[in-house]
C-alpha cells in the first residue's frame, strides 16, 4: 500500500457499472474493478479526499481564531512600566471597578511584550 490509502480508508467507494466495492487506488491513476474490470479515474476519489480535509481545515481554524481573541487583548494607554515576567518596560493598564462599592478599582496592566496581565488595587 501507498500513503494515500489511509485518505480512503474510511471511504468505500463502489464501481459505477457493478457495483462491486473498488480495491483502493494505488500507483496507477486508475482503479479497474475486480468483478467487470470497468476503470474509474483516481481523480474521482480525489474530489471526495479534498472535500473532506476542507471541513477539519476550517473547524481547526475557527478553533484557533477564538482562542486568540481572547488571550492578550491590550487595553487602554500604554506606561512605563516594567514587565514582573519579561522585563519589557511598557504596559497597558485600564481600571474595573469591582462588585462591592467598598472596594477600590483595581488596576490591570497588560504587558506589551508577553501579554502577562498583572492587578494592583488602588
Ligand atoms: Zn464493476
Ligand atoms: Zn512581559
Amino acid at each position: 500500500m501507498d500513503i494515500s490509502t489511509t485518505c480512503f480508508s474510511s471511504v468505500s467507494d463502489f464501481c459505477s457499472d457493478c457495483g462491486s466495492v473498488l480495491p483502493p487506488p494505488g500507483i496507477q491513476d486508475t482503479v479497474t474493478c475486480l468483478r467487470c474490470s470497468h476503470r474509474t479515474h483516481v481523480t474521482e476519489f480525489l474530489g471526495k479526499c479534498v472535500q473532506t480535509s476542507v471541513v477539519f481545515n476550517k473547524l481547526d481554524t475557527i478553533k484557533l481564531s477564538n482562542e486568540t481573541e481572547e488571550a492578550g487583548e491590550l487595553k487602554g494607554p500604554l506606561i512605563d512600566r516594567r514587565c514582573s515576567r519579561c522585563g519589557f518596560e511598557r504596559m497597558a493598564y485600564h481600571t474595573r471597578q469591582m462588585r462591592s462599592a467598598d472596594e477600590g478599582q483595581t488596576v490591570f496592566y497588560t504587558c506589551v511584550n508577553c501579554r502577562f496581565q498583572e492587578k494592583e488595587d488602588s
